[in-house]
């Protein structure tokens, strides 16, 4: 019998509180899930960071840590952590994402707002172009980036994706480091960010790397706030340079009330709901993990504390 310790908010508890236990026993697993324990005898932590914990160093028999969340900033340099850390890498979440960047991608391709804005009696005909005359940067290629690049390019959009290492994915020109960065974001009509948020990727967009996008680029921004320098991103904004920004994520979150971010008029904000980690499928996914590394198969999806994700 392991034990398995589920440390997040405790309202979200309800949620998973009969499905955890239940998925775990359907990988064959006789697990107990519980809210509290004693430390040494808890094997595995599913864990997100608004449960609170924050010191693993009574945890000495624990064997690794399942992540409830694909982003792993707050816990990845903790350095009471000397067990592996997967990432949630789940499928509730990757349709969520995807939904949500096609719905912003399509918004700004169309040039929906002009529409929907309108009520000055009008009639002003803008057709916008096909989606394959529409180049889109996905920077990220992880599991989100690449699934939301599949999509777009399923839909035609022209789609160049940026990673660290580099990648050959069908339908999509991949390019990976500083200077196919440069290339990419030189042709980035729209460009999305699904990147995690590490000292290599902070104030990644910065005054340099905005000023190669085309003219009235839109930045459509999932990732992480501090991927983007804000005050390079105001002033592009203001100039016009930048056209648009869809930000979901903000180095301070909730956003302060009186950010300029809401109330530019080329800015939207959306308050970090780009994908929420769905318990239905999250918990199909957290207990197969852990059930492998039971196996001794290896945990999936672990980050690498070196790289930050
Ligand atoms: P992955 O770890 O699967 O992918 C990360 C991608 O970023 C990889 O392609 C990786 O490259 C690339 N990358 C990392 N560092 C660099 C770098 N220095 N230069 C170039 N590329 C880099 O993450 P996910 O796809 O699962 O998630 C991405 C992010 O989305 C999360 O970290 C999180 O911040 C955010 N997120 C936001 C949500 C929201 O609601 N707003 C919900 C869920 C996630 P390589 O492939 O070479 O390793």
């Amino acid at each position: 019998m392991i034990t398995v310790l589920f440390s997040a908010r405790e309202d979200i508890w309800p949620n998973y509180e009969t499905r955890l236990p239940e998925a775990l026993a359907e990988e064959g697993l006789a697990a107990r899930v519980v809210r509290e324990a004693d430390p040494a005898e808890v094997d595995w932590i599913v864990y997100a960071p608004n449960g609170g914990l924050t010191d693993f160093s009574p945890f000495t028999k624990l064997k690794g840590v399942q992540s409830l969340w694909a982003g792993v900033e707050q816990i990845v340099g903790n350095p009471t952590l000397k067990v592996p850390l997967a990432r949630m890498v789940d499928p509730g979440m990757t349709e969520g994402m995807v939904e949500w960047v096609t719905g912003h991608v399509l918004r700004h391709h169309l040039g929906m707002d002009a529409d929907i804005k309108r009520t000055d009696g009008q009639w002003v005909r803008h057709v916008a172009p096909l989606a394959r005359e529409r180049t889109v940067a996905m920077l990220g290629l992880g599991a989100l980036g690449t699934a939301c690049a599949r999509a777009l390019a399923g839909l035609n959009f022209d789609v160049r994706g940026w990673s660290r290492s580099e990648k050959r994915i069908d339908g999509i020109t991949c390019a990976h480091g500083d200077e196919g960065l440069a290339e990419v974001l030189r042709e980035a009509e729209i460009a999305v960010l699904l990147l995690p948020d590490t000292p290599a990727t902070t104030n990644l967009l910065d005054a340099v790397r905005l000023a190669l996008m085309p003219n009235g680029a839109v930045i459509i921004n999932p990732g992480r706030g501090p991927l983007i320098d804000d005050d390079a991103l105001l002033e592009a904004l203001d100039e016009g340079r930048i056209g648009h920004a869809t930000l979901d994520v903000f180095r301070e979150e909730p956003l302060p009330a009186g950010h300029p971010f809401w109330h530019h008029p080329r800015v939207t904000v959306t308050p970090h709901i780009a994908s929420e980690t769905r318990p239905v499928t999250a918990v199909r996914s957290a207990a197969a993990n852990i059930a492998r590394a039971e196996r001794g198969e290896g945990l999936l999806h672990t980050v690498d504390f070196g790289l930050g994700y």
